[in-house]
């Protein structure tokens, strides 16, 4: 029998507001632990919060990218549970009346399109932070002892749920990569995985392939690597499909991957576990029409639409690289032959870590375009000054001293009369002396020649 995957995906984005989403008190992550609180985030009894309307507004705005439908009214629910970094004895979250729902993402691939249902997109607050320190680094077994810092209490979170519509580690993977680059784009959240500003749970289940039969899910949680999630995801199918066939039944369980846990213990619940109802010091939420269809304007253009335009250039590999690296803005204004500059930017550019928005275009193209004329070593410092403002091609193109073979020419033949009994060798099959009179070439012209040049020539001379 034939395996089908069966992937759903649970994301939480931290909305980077310059303030929390129920109080007043700044979103910041690098102060000291404990500053950044008030009487409404650190649940004093009889705050009252008051709904942060930028956070809002983003969500909303997400939505849209999301493919969303934005209900006339959204209510906040109390969802109860009870752990020390939640000292309220409940999260402010919604339950069946989301700000966003209904939503279609669309996952370019190789092989067409993958179209993913988004459940939903909601606004809660976060939890503080529990900090477990001794016994081994951040698990909370064999921890010495647990802190709580406060400071992310109560920040702006945005949770969207995707329907099970995802077939493949790679499907998920692009989807999780497109999501990030689309909040990014929006100006909405920094989504930085080290930071913990995007982080992701997995569902993951498997059916007969063609069926729509319903199995045991697993959970894995707390991925915070897109690589990670793959591989996760791959080797649970796997799990998954190994016991089926050995007539066996999957477990409902969930796998924990980072450190923290919070709500803990969740492996079997239910939404009834968490007795949800209304937030009572909080009016139901009536997003203004006008501004839903503003917000609607606002969008730039989808990342995906990006990958389907770029891949007619460059093929689909590099144009997702492109675009989920956020480098595809610099690879359009970058003149040349495309694969080239795409190539480029993509790899030996990024791996200088020079800020794409900082590159002077005209100039990188240049050299770009001559880069086979010009030492390896001219090249990649060329790459690295791109992005300082008075970054000149010319400095680095004027290393393009000896590529032209008539200069090149006497060099060869002085150094092969040198080295008679190495040439000799040479042409009796000792092929590897070719890297000796390239070295001594090199030596010779001061390291100015282009290596390809000299290799190309020199063979030539050698095997005349
Ligand atoms: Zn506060």
């Amino acid at each position: 029998m034939s395996w089908e995957p069966v992937i759903g995906l649970e994301i939480h984005v931290h909305l980077k507001t310059r303030t929390k989403m129920f109080c007043r008190c700044p979103v910041l992550y690098v102060e000291t632990p404990n500053t950044q609180t008030c009487p409404v985030c650190l649940a004093h009894p009889g705050a009252l919060p008051v709904p942060n309307e930028k956070a809002v507004e983003w969500t909303i705005l997400l939505g849209h990218a999301l493919g969303c439908e934005v209900p006339d009214r959204a209510i906040f629910h109390r969802k109860n549970y009870f752990y020390p970094d939640n000292p309220k004895g409940y999260q402010i979250s919604q339950y069946d009346s989301p700000l966003c729902v209904n939503g279609r993402f669309v996952v370019p691939g190789p092989d067409g399109d993958a179209v993913v249902g988004i459940e939903r997109a909601h606004l809660e607050e976060d939890a503080a932070k529990t900090i477990h320190v001794g016994g081994a680094e951040g698990r909370i077994h064999g921890a010495d002892r647990s802190l709580i810092d406060f400071n992310r209490a109560g920040t702006p979170l945005v949770e969207i749920v995707s329907a099970p519509d995802i077939r493949s580690a790679d499907d998920a993977k692009r989807f999780l990569q497109l999501l990030r680059q689309t909040v990014v784009e929006l100006g909405i959240s920094d989504a930085e995985m080290e930071k913990g500003s995007l982080r992701f749970d997995v569902n993951v289940s498997v059916r007969p392939a063609g069926t729509d039969e319903l199995r045991t899910r697993t959970e894995l949680k707390n991925m915070n690597s897109f690589n990670f999630a793959a591989k996760g995801i791959e080797r649970e199918v796997r799990r998954q499909i190994e016991i089926y066939e050995s007539g066996g039944q999957v477990e409902q369980e969930t796998l924990h991957f980072g450190s923290e846990s919070a709500p803990p213990l969740r492996s079997k619940e239910e939404a009834q576990d968490y007795r949800y109802f209304p937030e009572p010091d909080l009016v139901p939420l009536e997003p203004d029409r006008d501004l839903v269809e503003r917000l609607r304007t606002k969008l730039p253009e989808a990342p995906a639409a990006r990958i389907r335009r770029l891949e007619q250039e460059v093929g689909f590999a590099l144009a997702e690289g492109l675009v989920t690296s956020g480098r595809d803005e610099l690879y359009s204004r970058i003149p040349g032959e495309r694969a080239a500059v795409a190539n480029v930017v993509m790899n030996e550019l990024a791996a200088t870590g020079v800020d794409p928005a900082r590159v002077n275009a005209e100039e990188l193209a240049k050299v770009i375009e001559r880069r086979t004329e010009i030492p390896r070593s001219a090249f990649t410092d060329a790459l690295a000054a791109s992005g300082s403002p008075d970054f000149s091609a010319d400095r680095y193109l004027a290393e393009a001293a000896i590529v032209d073979v008539s200069e090149l020419d006497p060099v060869i033949e002085r150094i092969l009369s040198e080295n008679e009994s190495q040439a000799e060798a040479y042409r009796g099959g000792k092929e590897g002396l070719l890297g000796f009179f390239v070295g001594q070439v090199m030596k010779e012209t001061g390291g100015k020649a282009n290596p390809k040049v000299v290799s190309d020539r020199l063979r030539e001379k050698l095997e005349a």
